[in-house]
C-alpha cells in the first residue's frame, strides 16, 4: 500500500496560562509524530483522553496548522492545497452528531451544503446528488426534508457521514464517530463505515478511546501517549502481541465508555500525567511497571520492527527511525 497522507515530524503546541499568576506555559499536544496513512487502510488511533488524538485529527484535516513539521497528501504539501482543496479530498466525521448539524437546515440541504460552498452544480443537481448519498448511508428519501431534531442519534450520524461523502473524498478522518451513540447503534454505524469503505474505496483515519471499536474496524493501529505515537502495528498483531508496556496496560484494562468523563481506568495505578508538566525521559515511566534505569532520563525513539514500530527502551535493538526533534525535550 502506498502512503496517501503523510505526517512528517508533526508538532502542535498551545500557549496556556496556569496558576495564580497566570504563567504562560507551553502545552505540546502533539509532539513530533511521523506517520503514513496508506491508501485503502483504516488507521486506528487510540489513547486516553488528552493524549493529542483530536489535535492530530484536526491537523490531518488541514483545520489546524502544525507548530512544526508538515503534512503531505499524495506527495503535495497540504498548505499549498488550501482549506477548499483539502475539503475536496479529506473530510471529517466528528463525535457529536447533535451539535455538528445545523438545526435550521433540512437533511438534504445539510448534505448538499459542501457542494454549494464549492460552487458545484445547480441547486437541483446538488439535491439529486444529496439524495443519492443519503441512499448510500441507509437513509430513505423521506428523510430528505426533515430537520436534525426529528432524527435519532444514529440517523444524525448517517447524515454527517453523507455530508462527508458528498464531496467524494479520498480520506475520511473519523474522530470518535460512534462514542455518543448507544452500543447497538454504534455497531450499525461501524458496519456502515466498513461497507462504504469497501464500496467507495475510501481510506479512514479512525480515532477512538475505545479499543474494542478500533479492533473491529482498523487494519493498523497507532497507540498515542502524551502527544507521541508509542506503538504502531497491524491490528491483529497489536492485539495479540502488544510490544509497548502502555499498549499492554490498555489491553488489560477496561476503558470508560464515554470520552470527556475524566481519566479512563487503565489499572495503572497512577493518574494520567499533567500534559503541562510531562515526565522526563519516557513520558510513560511514572506509570510503567517495566521501567528500567534510563527510562526516567532518555526519551525512547520510535524503532521499526519490520512493518511495526515501538518506542520503548526494552525494544532498543530495533532499527532507529531518525527524528530531528526527538531530542528529549517535551
Ligand atoms: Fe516503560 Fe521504559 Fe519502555 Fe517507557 S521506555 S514504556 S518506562 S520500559
Ligand atoms: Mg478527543
Amino acid at each position: 500500500m502506498t502512503a496517501l497522507l503523510e505526517a512528517h515530524d508533526l508538532t502542535r503546541s498551545f500557549e496556556v496560562s496556569q496558576g495564580m499568576f497566570k504563567a504562560r506555559r507551553k502545552l505540546h499536544a502533539v509532539n513530533g509524530i511521523s506517520l503514513d496513512i496508506r491508501k485503502g487502510e483504516v488507521l486506528g488511533i487510540v489513547g486516553e483522553s488528552g493524549c493529542g488524538k483530536s489535535t492530530l485529527a484536526r491537523m490531518l484535516l488541514g483545520l489546524l496548522p502544525p507548530t512544526e513539521g508538515g503534512i503531505t497528501l499524495d506527495g503535495t504539501d497540504i498548505r499549498s492545497l488550501g482549506r477548499k482543496g483539502m475539503a475536496r479530498r479529506v473530510q471529517p466525521v466528528f463525535q457529536d452528531p447533535y451539535s455538528s448539524l445545523n438545526p435550521r437546515r433540512t437533511v438534504a440541504s445539510i448534505v448538499a451544503l459542501p457542494l454549494e460552498v464549492h460552487g458545484i452544480g445547480t441547486a437541483a443537481e446538488r439535491r439529486k446528488q444529496a439524495l443519492g448519498i443519503l441512499d448510500k448511508v441507509g437513509l430513505p428519501q423521506r428523510f430528505a426534508d426533515r430537520y436534525p431534531r426529528e432524527l435519532s442519534g444514529g440517523q444524525r450520524q448517517r447524515v454527517a457521514i453523507a455530508r462527508a461523502l458528498v464531496m467524494n473524498p479520498e480520506v475520511v478522518v473519523c474522530d470518535e464517530p460512534t462514542s455518543a451513540l448507544d452500543v447497538s447503534v454504534q455497531s450499525q454505524i461501524l458496519n456502515l463505515l466498513m461497507d462504504l469503505r469497501r464500496d467507495l474505496g475510501l481510506t479512514y483515519v479512525f480515532i477512538s478511546h475505545n479499543l474494542a471499536v478500533v479492533e473491529h474496524i482498523a487494519t493498523r493501529v497507532a497507540v498515542m501517549y502524551l502527544g507521541r505515537v508509542v506503538e504502531l502495528a497491524e491490528t491483529e498483531a497489536l492485539f495479540r502481541t502488544p510490544r509497548h508496556p502502555y499498549t499492554k496496560a490498555l489491553l488489560a484494562s477496561v476503558l470508560t465508555p464515554e470520552p470527556g468523563q475524566g481519566i479512563p481506568e487503565t489499572g495503572l495505578g497512577l493518574a494520567f500525567p499533567d500534559p503541562l508538566n510531562p515526565p522526563s525521559g519516557c513520558p510513560f515511566h511514572p506509570r510503567c511497571p517495566a521501567r528500567i534505569s534510563q527510562c526516567s532520563t532518555t526519551v525512547p525513539r520510535l524503532l521499526q520492527f519490520g512493518r511495526d514500530a515501538v518506542a520503548c527502551h526494552l525494544h532498543d535493538a530495533g532499527q532507529s527511525i531518525p527524528s530531528p526533534s526527538d531530542d528529549g525535550a517535551t
